[in-house]
């Protein structure tokens, strides 16, 4: 009997076992749930063109500059005298030191493009970073919210450093200067790190909205910075995002010694990352240039014209309505206390736009 109890206990310790955590998890994930409505509405009425606005997608090409750049990194690997194989997991020096100078050195953010690391989506970078953190860590996030925070939080086990994301992903609200000193301040004081997701940055329009957390003081020793080129440059089928992790940044170890951040996330990326592709890179740089900003310039012009005409019309139907000025997002109020799902549903129903409904970013 004893020895069918022991076997039993070995049975059970050669089974795979999952990580549980996955299972606390809302059932589904947002976009799926709006990518199966939308197909139902098309099946059954395939008469109808549907304006798509849900997913945070771009429709725009990618800008002439960009594209070739992009064609000589091809042509580049095609030739034994240029072609590329395993780059640096980090990226390529030229566009690390383009991203440093023209992101942050010429808004007076002290970064170096040591401090870089180039990825191929800010989506992962998000959910990847808690992994260097203990997963006692407790993670304060915004309710709405993008909710890749929240998913990849519960994931690591993590029940509760601190998200923030501005221009806002959902309710394009902006956060000033003084508002992001509050956070910094914070953050030194309790020895937490800000994560920092600004892959809107691009969309501020008003001259006093930082753009970056290190046009802050004291942010490079309190944040750790996310940027993508999926909605600034039109690369959400091309690829490339970047980290930002500032050499000053330290955390703790449970003895209370300080730990460089970057070392650890330099030593997560080069295990578990083997770099983006040369020619994307290559089209990245692209986007760092005078005339490649020029370029993006206009196409992010044509998604705010797009913005500020959602905002007006849905103002004009006499709806409570944010953002839209300084993001490419608009939050809308419901009336009469609809439910999000419902208003989601009367929109594909009449007027067949896809919108987001706003309880798949969090209770509030
Ligand atoms: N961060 C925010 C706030 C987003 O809205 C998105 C995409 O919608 C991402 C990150 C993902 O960016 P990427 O395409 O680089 O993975």
């Amino acid at each position: 009997m004893i020895f069918f109890i022991f076997a039993g206990i070995q049975k059970l310790r050669k089974m795979a076992l999952i990580n549980e955590h996955y299972q606390k998890l809302a059932a589904g994930y947002l976009f799926p749930e709006i990518g199966r409505r939308v197909r139902e509405f098309e099946q059954a009425h395939p008469e109808n063109r549907i304006i798509r606005m849900g997913i945070g997608d771009v429709t725009q090409p990618l800008a002439p500059l960009v594209i070739r750049a992009f064609h000589e990194g091809v042509d580049e690997m095609a030739s034994a005298a240029t072609f590329r194989g395993y780059g640096p997991e980090q990226g390529y020096g030229f566009l690390r030191e383009a991203i440093a100078e023209r992101s942050y050195r010429s808004r007076g953010a002290d970064i170096s493009g040591d401090d870089i690391f180039v990825s191929d989506g800010s989506k992962c970078d998000t959910g990847n970073i808690q992994e260097i953190f203990d997963s006692s860590s407790r993670v304060a996030i915004c309710d709405p919210v993008y909710p890749v925070y929240a998913d990849t939080t519960v994931m690591a086990g993590k029940t509760g450093s601190c998200f923030l994301c501005y221009p806002n992903n959902p309710t394009g609200s902006v956060a000033t200067r003084k508002e992001l000193q509050k956070w910094v301040d914070y953050a030194l004081e309790h020895k937490s790190i800000i994560l920092f997701d600004a892959a809107y940055e691009a969309f501020i329009r008003d001259a006093e909205i930082p753009h970056s957390i290190y046009e802050i003081k004291g942010a490079k020793k309190a944040a750790i910075e996310f940027r993508s080129l999926s909605k600034t440059a039109g690369f959400t089928g091309t690829r490339l995002a970047y980290t930002v992790i500032p050499e000053e940044l330290v955390a703790y170890d449970s003895q209370g010694n300080e730990v460089q951040v970057k070392k650890l996330w330099n030593r997560r990326h080069t295990t578990k990352f083997n770099g983006v592709s040369y020619p994307v890179q290559r089209a990245a740089a692209a986007v760092f240039t005078d005339e490649g900003q020029r370029e993006v310039q206009v196409t992010i012009d044509y998604y705010m014209e797009n913005a500020a005409l959602i905002r007006k019309s849905l103002g004009s139907f006499g709806y409570t309505v944010y953002g839209g000025e300084n993001a490419p997002y608009i939050w809308v109020k419901t009336r009469n206390g609809m439910k999000s799902w419902d208003f989601f549903d009367l929109l594909l129903g009449k007027a067949h736009v896809v919108g987001t409904p706003g309880s798949g970013f969090g209770p509030s």
